[in-house]
């Protein structure tokens, strides 16, 4: 019995997991030569939005331009008053001088019909336009100050997010759906009537931009809530019910490992089944901390579930009471930041470098293995073992580093390995 088993089970492969594919239309966002595909073939994008007062046109810049430097392919900013209205060409024009041809998105809330009506540059500087509906109006003038709005994307061409947040709901249809929830036999509970509600909100605005005229390929949907288990429900709905392109994240997320996490855990699970095609991880910067690192998980999630490749990746060992030294935890920081750091650079210089595979272990029981399996790797002496470190390159035990500067001498090999692998694609 035991015996067929095992044969019946060797003679089918264990299937590969991967990422299902995603079946949404395809929007354009455009400045210049930089075309942002988002939704259908194109990969899943990574935005973010700056934290600086857009009034003051430098600093903004220089934000966005961090962002996109970080990998960013999209960045908004608020757009919440005339003095903002008015800076965002002046920010686009920064950018423009400085090269950085990143897609801007305007984030309008309250008096965004007043402010593309009033301020056409910055409509035109615009890329897209992130429209809240629960936010642009009471009563008739919703369907009005709305509309307005999508008149000026359309004149323009621009793509346009409608946003809808659970923390800015549209009352009138929560209200509604809750009267009708009211009269069923088995009422569903009020987090499913808010599902609904979020997502009657989203199509139901794309369905009166459609009319108005938008191009429907023009058009993305977001329906965010704060709770992992609401926006694996919300999205999986949203996705079934409608093909327009989704950006997809966690609102609110909160702060460091806490918001990395619940980030991780919700855009995981949707991503893997094939939904959302542009994500933004909303963290709460710790004091001090870069905003770009909102950038820098997004990136990682994406990468981790084999969906992008961004930076080259190090492999590193948690340590254990084999190598009790900080050497390697230090070593492997180092090379991390190393990597990080030229990134913006080799992109452009070394083709291919971002799939680049480095390894750096605490001690010889998976050091050797874990560092032929990368393209360069180092596997660092742990208690009791000789004082030398072999570095493997392309599998083969390339040479061995002893002494002080094992960590500058290693960088160097890395470097190395770079310009000879990749320098010459270039
Ligand atoms: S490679 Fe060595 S130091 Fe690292 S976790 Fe494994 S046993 Fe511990």
């Amino acid at each position: 019995m035991q015996d067929s088993q095992s044969s019946q089970q060797l003679s089918q492969a264990i299937a590969i997991a991967s990422p299902l594919p995603r079946k949404s239309r395809q929007a354009r966002v455009v400045w210049r030569n930089n075309v942002v595909t988002v939704g259908g073939d194109a990969p899943v994008r990574v935005q973010s939005m700056t934290n600086t007062d857009t009034v003051d046109a430098v600093e903004t810049a220089i934000q966005v331009r961090q962002l996109a430097q970080a990998g960013s392919e999209m960045v908004r900013i608020t757009v919440n008053t005339p003095e903002a209205a008015a800076a965002v060409p002046y920010i686009r024009e920064q950018l423009d001088r400085m090269g950085e041809y990143v897609p801007l998105v305007g984030d309008f809330h309250y008096n965004g019909h007043r402010l593309l009506t009033d301020y056409p540059d910055c409509a035109q500087a615009l890329s897209k336009y992130r429209i809240n509906p629960g936010n642009v109006g009471k009563g008739d003038k919703k369907d009005k100050q709305f509309g307005q709005m999508i008149e000026i994307a359309a004149k323009y061409d621009k793509a346009v997010r409608i946003g809808v947040n659970w923390g800015s709901l549209d009352q009138e249809i929560m209200a509604d759906l809750m009267d009708q929830n009211s009269r069923r036999e088995r009422p569903w509970e009020t987090r499913q009537v808010m599902y609904e509600a979020l997502i009657t909100s989203a199509i139901s605005s794309a369905e009166l931009a459609r009319n108005i005229g938008l191009n429907p390929d023009n058009i993305i949907l977001s329906c965010k809530v704060s709770g992992v288990q609401d926006l694996i429900s919300v999205y999986r709905e949203l996705a079934r019910r409608c093909d327009y392109a989704l950006h997809l994240g966690l609102t609110e997320a909160g702060m460091g490992t806490k918001g990395t996490v619940a980030s991780t855990a919700a855009l995981s699970v949707l991503l893997q089944e094939g939904i959302g095609d542009t994500i933004r991880v909303s963290l709460t910067p710790q004091p001090g901390e870069a905003r770009t690192q909102e950038v820098v998980v997004a990136s990682e999630i994406l990468q981790a579930l084999g969906l992008r490749v961004f930076v080259p990746s190090v492999t590193a060992c948690p340590g254990c009471g084999r190598t009790t030294s900080t050497t390697f935890q230090e070593l492997a920081k180092k090379i991390d930041d190393f990597l990080r750091g030229e990134m913006p650079v080799w992109r452009t210089q070394f083709p291919g470098v971002e799939a680049m595979k480095v390894a750096v272990m605490g001690c010889i029981v998976n050091g050797p293995g874990e560092s032929k399996h990368a393209d360069i790797g180092i596997s660092l002496p742990g208690n009791g073992e000789a004082p030398a470190a072999p570095v493997f390159i392309d599998g083969e035990k390339a040479l061995t580093l002893r002494g002080e500067h094992i960590a500058e001498e290693f960088q160097a090999l890395v470097l190395e390995y770079v310009q000879r692998r990749y320098g010459l694609k270039a």
